[in-house]
């Protein structure tokens, strides 16, 4: 039997929380009680908000916090082309259509759609796609690429569910509404997604699945709030033709005032703890972990 696989994947975009450590030292917990492997992951497409120095601080708080990982770390902005792999293939099956509208334009269709009703808005809140990029005409589309448009690969929702039965995870942790065991998926709440942007050939989503699929992560260890984006996780695991791991979603890590910590927040930043006299095993204290 292969040893389980465990992943930590924080974007190098801010300093780490305890939010983040809680996330590790779970990851670390359970590859430690099931005799597995503890993979770390850099997930730096982001190039407008991931820098060098945050990267170098993740390295330092988790070796800190008493965390060892396998070397080499997978960066994620070293590995585009097994992206565009994963892009050209799901193109191949039909799936993918460049919408050319700009972030701008996208909000005032919304406008336009929520003056006339409620429009839809995916499990974060973000307004559904509200363009209507995908019946352009061949011509159209070519004509608009010539031209130098700048332009997002959107996944044909409707068509990649189609392609699929119904989709289920096993879920370990819990999701915000207690949901746990054989949890359905419904990626249809989330419209027509990103899969690539003109800046950053890729998206967090497709990355997620690529990257999981190919270090063979087995159980994905992270918090609550990406339980609703598991949905479309499972529908593109499903698409190419890769396995799905099993998922803990685990609890958030709250301030005093019961809000989700901001990275930039002083008061529970890795650092600043550490700064203030505060020690790896009271870092675990803190989050609940003794
Ligand atoms: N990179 C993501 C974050 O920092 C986590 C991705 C994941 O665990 O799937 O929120």
């Amino acid at each position: 039997m292969m040893p389980p696989v465990f992943r930590f994947a924080p974007s190098p975009n801010g300093a780490l929380h305890l939010g983040h450590a809680y996330s590790a030292l779970l990851n670390l917990d359970r590859a430690r009680e099931s005799g597995g492997r503890f993979l770390l992951r850099i997930e730096d497409i982001d190039a407008t908000r991931c820098r060098p120095e945050f990267e170098t601080a993740i390295y330092e708080d988790l070796a800190w916090l008493g965390i060892a990982w396998e070397n080499p770390v997978r960066r994620q902005s070293e590995h585009l082309a097994d992206y565009r792999a994963a892009l050209d293939k799901l193109s191949a099956l039909g799936l993918v259509y460049p919408a050319f509208e700009s972030r701008a334009e996208i909000a005032r269709l919304v406008a336009v759609r929520e003056a006339g009703g409620p429009w839809p808005r995916d499990p974060d809140g973000a307004p559904l796609y509200p363009g209507n990029a995908k019946s352009l005409s061949a011509g159209e589309r070519t004509r608009l690429i010539a031209s130098g448009t700048p332009y997002a690969l959107r996944l044909d929702m409707a068509a990649a569910c189609g392609r699929v039965g119904g989709l289920t995870w096993n879920e370990l942790g819990e999701g915000p509404n207690e949901e746990r065991g054989t949890v359905p998926a419904h990626p249809e709440a989330w419209g027509d997604v990103i899969l690539a942007r003109k800046e950053t050939p890729t998206s967090y989503h497709l990355s997620v699945v690529v990257d999981d699929a190919l270090q063979g992560v087995s159980e994905v260890v992270r918090g609550q709030d990406l339980f609703h984006a598991t949905s479309v996780h499972r529908l593109l695991q499903e698409l190419l033709g890769r396995p799905a791991p099993t998922y803990r979603h685990h609890k958030l890590i709250r301030d005093e005032a019961g809000r989700k910590l901001a990275k930039s927040s002083r008061s529970t930043g890795l650092r600043d703890l550490r700064a203030a006299g505060a020690t790896p095993a009271s870092i675990r204290r803190l989050v609940g972990l003794d």
